[in-house]
């Protein structure tokens, strides 16, 4: 049964979603205590200030004061500023590089575990988007980790100590003062919420924009061979101007919050400022404590409002995190079993599929194969011929155990698939698909992925059955020149025979072949069968056929046609037959060569 991925319902506005990051954190205890002493240091030097100035106000100002006297405070004051550069450099490199390491690790973490997720994941998820969220989602936790999360730390403990030293200088002030600042933070939370739900559809829109980007830049050719720049263009700028109302709105919904926090936190400070001018006058305090208590206000205020506005970054960071843990949490529907059978070794190569229901998830009420039962000997070649959508790929899906089916069981050399690991079967099967897929590397590195071990010997031996090695030879830098973006660099006709010597270095028991006929002109259509023959030489092979001679020569040709089989048998029984195989023969015989000619 192909099971859905389970993605488990996730509140991606959670604070909690952070603990996700506190797991990567916690890997380096070392940074960390580092960047904890830095902080601590850089905010107990800080608070140490106003005590200083404390000093010098009461003790260096007085009239006739002795200069001498006054020195040490100076020096004092001196000292403690050496250490707060030094602790805030401190606390600045370690952060930023637990920020940075986090980021990394998580990239991977998140790469690594997409790797092993089954087609119905990217069916559902789109591959552009999921890259974008790999790349903007963790710069917005980079700058959380990295810089958000010391602002806060230190601020609150500024804010916090900061508390405490005025209450010791000046408690009746204090206690005033901490009466009016809740009531600040009242409107404060209201309006966080507001920003945080307008901040979280920005971020949508702009993943959104990456994504539109990149699919109409990635079809660039099909964008202006249809001459649809313009309204592309006017596409992605609604698209842009979309998300420029809703980033709109959260800057102003930011900018009046900011407001609200300097006018009502300030605003205190100076009713409470004009009660401590009062207490001056009647001498009830000293001027130290009054310039002190001022500086410590300043501190806790600027703390306060660094807290608030870092919060916004917190919510931003929680809503990237939660997406990150929702691809962490994605699982595979195709798995290895606990304990995965193993295939038999050596390997025959012999295929059965029993009864094989499958509907693809998305599509529940066609079946892509119905009751459909085929039975592949070790070294046989069977041809797969029907109209398009018969469910020849599907087929190919199924036997790489991409989906399992909903019904039956399809066997490996007697084991099924589903009993066994999906990397050891794979490891069986070498794959040359209709679309040729190159990485932009290579073309060495193209050939290798077949198998990466291989030697340059074993490259250029592969390249050579599969008649590549001619136009590789002749490509600037050879074997090793680089193929481009998706392999721009060659012509259809190369790409394939790229991945034919892909799979013949592969060397796997079975092939699945999807033969293209589209890209090629007569001559390279004969350097690709030539290819083929020598791949499919003494291997199990399913070929979906396209050209009359892969149909001719193979042992045995099936015709499928909704998802089942509807005929089987040579060539030239199945058109003696008069079914649909003749019918598919004969409109594809008569408008080509007979060499050239498709079945399907
Ligand atoms: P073609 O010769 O055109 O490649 P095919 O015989 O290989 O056709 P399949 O690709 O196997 O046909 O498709 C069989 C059916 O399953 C079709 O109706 C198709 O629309 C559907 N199908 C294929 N892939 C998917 C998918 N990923 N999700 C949903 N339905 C799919």
């Amino acid at each position: 049964m192909a099971t859905k991925p389970d993605l488990p319902p996730l509140d991606q506005r959670k604070l909690s979603n952070l603990t996700l990051l506190w797991g990567f954190v916690r890997a380096y205890p070392a940074q960390l205590g580092a960047a904890l002493i830095a902080l601590a240091i850089a905010a107990l030097a800080t608070l140490a200030i106003p005590r200083g100035l404390k000093q010098v106000v009461d003790n260096g100002f007085a009239a006739g004061s002795d200069p001498a006297a006054i020195a040490p405070y100076f020096w004092g004051l001196l000292g403690v500023v050496a250490v707060l550069a030094v602790a805030t450099a401190f606390r600045f490199y370690f952060v930023s590089w637990i920020g940075e390491r986090v980021v990394a690790d998580l990239r991977k973490a998140v790469q690594r575990h997409l790797l092993t997720l089954d087609p119905v994941f990217f069916e559902e998820n789109r591959p552009a988007e999921i890259a974008s969220r790999l790349t903007s989602d963790t710069a917005v936790i980079e700058q959380v980790v990295a810089t958000s999360a010391s602002l806060a730390l230190r601020n609150a403990a500024m804010g916090l100590g900061g508390i405490l030293l005025m209450f010791s200088e000046a408690p009746k002030l204090t206690g005033l003062m901490l009466l009016v600042i809740p009531l600040t933070m009242l409107p404060i939370i209201f309006l966080g919420r507001r920003v945080r739900n307008v901040s979280r559809s920005s971020q949508d829109r702009i993943a959104s924009l990456g994504t539109m980007a990149a699919e109409v830049l990635g079809a660039i050719k099909i964008v202006q061979a249809f001459t649809q720049e313009s309204r592309e263009a006017a596409r992605f700028g609604t698209a842009v101007e979309t998300a420029f109302a809703t980033a709109k709105k959260r800057i102003l919904l930011r900018a009046g919050m900011t407001a609200l926090v300097i006018g009502l936190i300030f605003g205190a400070i100076t009713l409470v400022l004009w009660q401590g001018a009062l207490d001056v006058i009647s001498g009830r305090l000293s001027g130290g404590t009054i310039a002190a208590f001022i500086f410590y206000a300043v501190i806790v205020a600027g703390a306060f409002g660094t807290l608030t506005e870092v919060y916004g970054d917190f919510m931003r960071a929680a809503g990237a995190s939660g997406r990150m843990r929702e691809l962490l949490a994605a699982r595979a529907g195709i798995r290895a079993p606990e304990r995965p059978t193993p295939l038999p070794s050596p390997a025959r190569g012999a295929l059965a599929l029993d009864k094989v229901t499958f509907h693809y998830p998305s599509r529940p009420e066609d079946a892509a194969l119905l009751d459909f039962s085929l039975d592949v000997a070790a070294g046989e070649t069977v041809a797969i011929v029907g109209p398009s959508g018969a469910g020849k790929s599907t087929l190919f899906q199924l036997v790489q155990r991409f989906y399992d089916p909903e019904h039956g069981q399809i066997r490996l050399d007697g084991v099924p698939l589903t009993s066994a690991d999906p990397e050891e079967i794979r490891a069986r099967i070498a794959v040359v698909p209709q679309e040729s897929v190159i990485f932009a590397t290579s073309a060495l590195e193209n050939i290798r992925y077949g198998r990466p071990d291989a030697s340059e010997d074993e490259v250029w031996a592969a390249a050579r059955a599969a008649h590549a090695d001619g136009f590789l030879r002749d490509l600037p830098d050879g074997i090793h020149s680089y193929m481009g973006e998706a392999g721009t660099r060659l012509s259809g006709g190369q790409r394939q025979r790229m991945a034919i010597a892909r799979a013949i270095l592969r060397d796997a028991p079975i092939l699945l072949l999807d033969e293209a006929t589209s890209a090629l002109d007569s001559e390279s259509e004969r350097l690709v069968q030539a290819a083929l023959e020598s791949l499919m030489h003494g291997r199990t092979t399913l070929v979906i056929a396209h050209r009359l001679a892969t149909v001719r020569n193979a042992d045995r040709i099936i015709v499928m046609d909704g998802g089942r089989i509807v005929a089987e048998g040579t060539h030239d029984r199945l058109i003696a037959g008069g079914g649909l195989y003749a019918k598919l023969a004969r409109l594809q015989f008569e408008t080509s060569r007979p060499d050239e000619a498709q079945v399907a």
